[in-house]
């Protein structure tokens, strides 16, 4: 898949820099080539994350991965390549047997694994912040004769187990916290958040010692945005922080009214059902002043047409990995005391 808006765009901020310092009559100062030199690495570090995420993205919901449904050939590839992701990027395996936590999902009868790696905190705690995605999606359509019939599940959530595997490498790369960090992307949520249940059962560091929990369900591949909101805002206590933090860094919280109808709907809700905090978070439709961008066009998700294609701007990726980093590192260093209280809120009818 070629990602071309990006690459153009990438191209176009290193000329520029170049130029900028071959016209400046401080050119020859040590400094400035210093600084240029800065800049350009910082370009390059980011971009580089923004190729990595593509990478995932493009792989997991490749039509090699066959939707990735449980119990599949394609979701064992997908649970081993985010596994060698998690060994890359150097986070510390959890479990005796892996990073694999598998489980015997009891309706389908099929094995299934959550892949799971941990950054232990500097001195030993039970405390812990998770982050959380998941990796399934539909399979492949039972009725033939259609052109297309894999569920790539590429915006549904090859793009969140992407921004999950760059955001692990971000903290391994800040180095250990005061707290634990569990990265989990989770199995079968389609089939009823399975997975993350399992997790919540099976939890690597004790259940109501987890801070918050940061899930992540799609990602921003539309370009620049300056807006978000979080599922969920009801029957919780910490939306005002994740907000005050989100408006340190120029984001406005534009929340939709539809957020309240998604309580019970992602893996979010298996965690705020027993009490724990967490939270969903996207971006809204608002671009920044000056900024002009071509709207990419999405096929609807659960669906064959959930795929990558041309149109996507990678461009704002960075920008949402650095947002929900900001957050979690707030509750990493200034938790205070934040509750679910209306837990039942998000038990599924
Ligand atoms: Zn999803």
């Amino acid at each position: 898949m070629s990602c071309k808006p990006f690459a153009i765009g990438k191209r176009l901020i290193v000329i520029l820099v170049f130029s900028f310092n071959l016209a400046s009559p401080m050119y020859s100062s040590r400094c400035n080539l210093l600084l240029s030199l800065t800049i350009l690495t910082a370009i390059t570090v980011r971009a580089q994350v923004t190729e990595r995420f593509i990478s995932h993205a493009t792989y997991l919901s490749s039509d090699k991965l066959e939707g990735r449904g449980p119990g599949t050939s394609g979701s064992i590839l997908a649970a081993e390549y985010i596994q060698s992701k998690f060994r890359e990027i150097g986070l510390e395996i959890p479990f005796e047997s892996g990073y694999f936590q598998e489980f015997l999902q009891s309706e389908s009868g099929v094995t299934e694994r959550n892949v799971v790696g941990i950054l232990r905190a500097l001195s030993s705690t039970e405390k812990s912040v998770v982050f959380t995605a998941h990796f399934d999606a539909y399979g492949i359509a039972e009725e033939g004769g259609a052109e297309d019939i894999i569920y790539n599940g590429a915006r549904d959530n090859a793009i969140g187990v992407a921004a999950l595997i760059e955001l692990a490498r971000m903290y391994v790369n800040s180095g250990r916290q005061n707290q634990n960090l569990v990265f989990v992307a989770t199995a079968a949520e389609e089939d009823g958040l399975v997975g993350s249940r399992y997790y919540t059962q099976h939890p690597v560091f004790a259940l109501e010692e987890i801070t918050i929990v940061a899930n992540i369900d799609g990602f921003n591949v539309s370009g620049p945005r300056d807006d978000f909101f979080v599922m969920p805002r009801q029957g919780v206590d910490f939306v005002d922080d994740i907000v005050a933090e989100a408006g340190r860094r120029g984001w406005t919280y534009s929340p939709p009214d539809w957020i309240d109808t998604m309580n019970t709907n992602f893996d979010t809700a298996a965690f705020l059902l027993l009490g724990v905090p967490a939270f969903t978070l996207w971006t809204g439709n608002s671009i920044p002043e000056g900024v002009h961008i071509t709207e990419p066009e999405f096929g609807s998700i659960h669906s064959p047409e959930d795929e990558i294609n041309d149109t996507w701007d990678w461009s704002g990726v960075e920008a949402q990995l650095d947002l929900y980093k900001s957050i979690t590192d707030y509750f990493l260093t200034d938790p205070g005391i934040i509750s679910v209280q209306d837990p039942e809120l998000f038990r599924k009818e």
